[in-house]
């Protein structure tokens, strides 16, 4: 099948199962229930730009479909192979090709992991600022191409601010380089977030900075979450702009507090009796949430804990101007503590998925935003919305002068009758489902840095309108106009689409 293709390949079994999926929490569910994920029908490492143009070239006149690959970190379905397609594992193309320390910025192959990113430009005094939860297992590429933000996103910005050019093979084989530019069209942003559809990034000119000399660290409780976010608009309209600002809920505050939320988690590392008493919990998902929304319980735990770090050499004095506005806002300093505690842990993220869905639940995340004027409805419609499906909890991270990303986190299990998986299953989509509808009825965006995949592909006729989906798909043409690259995922029509029966 591929004469002609001087190419690393794989049609081995073992890869091809790796290969079927990224970290969509419903892959999970779909396998604890035994079910087969779509294989691709083979893997390659291309290790050049030539390497990739020659096999976009083959696939262009094969008609095989071709998915981008970075490290499959993605928790949207935006890699998710049909049996025809080939997978591009973009990680052999990982080298350093220009370092400019006058401007400063980096052209690095796309795919380069992130934390050995990081280091080595650490070493020499540089850091990109972009520190996403799954640096330790993200791509250049991914990052771009999902449009990914890093903890840091309101001092460095998202990705789209960190991206001066790009390097791409575009669907018919062309090698193109795409500058940002200070007239007439910019086409970098049309690659930036495309997840693959349009072109793959072979490499990026990536801003740096002088790694920060200084930090300063601060934390403060409010008796409500809405107290604790106005005080938060405030920081970021009075001109602040702290690298790390994250507002806990009551709840995610209490886990936060005792260090981290991650390493003394509620998510049991295996099934046994812990996960039997949470399952039963997570029956009456609207009782827990009530309780823990409560006022009482809010005072029992000392309500919402802010999380701010400021760096760079005016760090101690954008720290006392953010407690001067903290403390006129009933904020309770609770010292450097909370922030040097986040900043040890920042990426003990919970990569504990498998144990929760292996006894029996799930776990997942939804990152929203919205105008900071719309940020009450936003939080409070998917409270209602979802309450009654699943236990769920939140924080408010990337803010910036104009709004804020709301980051809910959710735990749930069957809570309908009929076989366990299957009424997880229900769970699950209803979850999404209601929580979706009222981002959108409290004029919120449906995601704020996972992307779209093929998960929220459905919905974003919402968020563009038809004639934004129409336009899409002219870019589509223009770039793609054989339609080989990772179909089905960004836009709706959505085809093929795994679960469609029930979301
Ligand atoms: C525990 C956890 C924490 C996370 N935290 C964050 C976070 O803090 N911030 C954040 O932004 N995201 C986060 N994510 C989501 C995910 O890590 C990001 O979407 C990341 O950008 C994906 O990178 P990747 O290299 O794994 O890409 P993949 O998952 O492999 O691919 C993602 C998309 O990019 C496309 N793609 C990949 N490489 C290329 C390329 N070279 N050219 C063209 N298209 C390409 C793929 O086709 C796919 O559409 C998290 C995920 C997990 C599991």
């Amino acid at each position: 099948m591929f004469e002609g293709l001087n190419l690393l390949v794989s049609e081995n079994a073992a890869d091809r199962i790796a290969y079927a999926r990224d970290l969509w929490p419903r892959h999970h569910l779909a396998v604890r229930q035994g079910r087969k994920l779509g294989e691709p029908r083979a893997v390659v490492w291309p290790r050049s730009t030539e390497e990739v143009a020659q096999l976009m070239r083959w696939a262009g006149e094969r008609g095989v479909p071709l998915v981008p690959f970075g490290a499959g970190s993605g928790v949207c379905a935006a890699v998710s192979p049909t049996s025809d397609a080939i997978v591009v594992d973009m990680k052999r193309m990982a080298r350093w090709r220009r370092l400019d320390t006058a401007a400063p910025s980096l052209d690095v192959e796309s795919g380069h992991m992130g934390v050995p990113l990081e280091e080595r430009l650490n070493r020499e005094g540089l850091t990109l600022g972009h520190f996403p939860s799954s640096i330790l297992c993200s791509t250049v590429g991914g990052w771009v191409a999902a449009r990914s933000a890093g903890q840091a996103s309101a001092y460095y910005g998202k990705i789209e601010d960190m991206v001066t050019a790009l390097e791409c093979v575009t669907g018919k084989g062309d090698v193109v380089t795409l500058h940002h530019r200070t007239t007439g069209p910019s086409l970098v942003p049309l690659i930036v977030g495309s997840e693959g559809t349009l072109a793959i990034v072979t490499s990026a000119t990536l801003r740096l900075h002088p790694l920060p000399s200084t930090r300063a660290f601060a934390a403060w409780s409010f008796p409500t979450t809405e107290v604790g976010w106005e005080a938060m608009r405030e920081m970021f309209q009075s001109g602040l702009r702290p690298a790390i600002a994250r507002l806990y809920d009551p709840f995610d505050a209490m886990l936060a507090k005792q260090g981290s939320v991650k390493k003394r988690g509620v998510i049991p590392h295996a099934p046994g009796r812990g996960s039997t008493v949470l399952r039963t919990l997570l029956r009456k998902p609207r009782a827990l949430n009530a309780l823990l929304e409560s006022r009482p319980f809010a005072a029992m735990v000392g309500g919402a804990m802010l999380v701010v770090i400021f760096e760079g050499p005016s760090s101690a004095t954008d720290a006392s101007a953010a407690s001067e506005i903290a403390l006129a806002m009933r904020g309770r300093d609770e010292g450097e503590g909370p922030a040097r505690r986040w900043l040890e842990h920042r990426y003990s993220v919970s990569y504990r998925q498998s144990p929760a869905v292996a006894s029996g639940l799930f776990v997942d995340t939804m990152e929203v935003a919205a105008p900071w004027s719309r940020l009450g409805a936003l939080y409070e419609n998917v409270l209602r919305a979802v309450g009654p499906h699943v236990f769920i909890m939140a924080h408010f991270s990337h803010g910036y002068a104009d709004g804020c990303c709301i980051y809910f986190s959710f735990a749930g299990s069957a809570n309908d009758g009929g076989p366990w998986d299957e009424a997880c299953e229900r769970t699950y989509d209803r979850t999404w489902k209601s929580a979706l509808d009222a981002v959108v009825a409290a004029g919120g965006t449906i995601a704020h840095h996972h992307g779209v995949g093929r998960s929220k592909a459905p919905r974003m006729d919402k968020e563009l309108g038809s004639d934004g989906v129409r336009a899409v798909h002219a870019l589509k043409r223009a770039f793609d106009p054989k339609g080989i690259l990772n179909p089905g995922v960004l836009v709706p029509p959505v085809s093929p689409f795994p679960y469609p029966e029930r979301w």
